[in-house]
């Protein structure tokens, strides 16, 4: 079973990610693990992913490629493998394509966590830290017992940048675009599983799920 997992930030990718892999018994591949872990391998494409990265610039795309082919081709991808994060780019979807096709596999699903962006911005920008001690509230889903100070120290609750209104809905804007064209290039292949998002986490799991086994059949 080949799948691609997509969602925009705060869809609940991760928490889905790790469910599905239990169930169907495949690695969870995501970009930032890969890297990692061809880093700290010593791979020739770690290393030249690396010394973009220590340069704080992003990596190209035959590098990171490159990555993915070997990651694809270790023995525990042989029953299948559930990738995220990657491909982002319609480029980058159209070299996995190629680069399955030379390993002689095929993609069977791209699941689409759908979530509305009202609902994104919900769970997005209600984060706050304790300025002393880091923890950690949300206003919605963890809210401190009284606004603004920290239950278990007392200290000032502060917002991050990247949790504010404007900075999320920037990122989201971004995100929904790219989302948006490779949704449509899978459209076409008719590969595209769409899953309503807005449900609870196991009634998302189980709609998966059942989706992605009933087309197996
Ligand atoms: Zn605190």
């Amino acid at each position: 079973m080949n799948i691609i997992l997509m969602g925009l930030p705060g869809a609940g990718k991760g928490t889905q990610a790790t469910r599905i892999i239990e169930e169907m018994n495949i690695p969870h591949i995501s970009t930032g693990d890969m890297f990692r872990a061809a880093v700290q391998e010593g791979t020739p494409l770690g290393l030249e992913a690396k010394s973009y990265m220590d340069q704080g610039q992003l990596v190209p795309d035959h590098v990171t490629i490159g990555i993915v082919k070997d990651r694809l081709a270790k023995e525990d991808c042989s029953s299948g493998f559930l990738l995220d994060g990657f491909p982002r780019t319609v480029p980058q979807a159209e070299a996995l394509d190629q680069l399955l096709t030379e390993l002689g596999r095929e993609l069977e699903h791209v699941v689409y966590i759908d979530v509305k962006e009202e609902e994104l911005m919900r769970r997005l920008t209600g984060r706050y830290i304790c300025r002393s001690c880091g923890a950690s509230y949300h206003e919605l889903f963890a809210p401190a017992k009284v606004a603004g100070v920290c239950d278990r120290c007392g200290g000032e609750l502060y917002q991050r940048e990247d949790d504010k209104a404007e900075t999320v809905a920037n990122r989201l804007k971004v995100n929904m675009k790219q989302t948006q064209l490779l949704l449509d290039y899978y459209q076409s292949a008719g590969i595209v599983v769409r899953v309503d998002g807005m449900q609870e986490i196991d009634e998302v799991t189980d709609e998966i799920l059942t989706k992605i086994r009933d087309g197996k059949l």
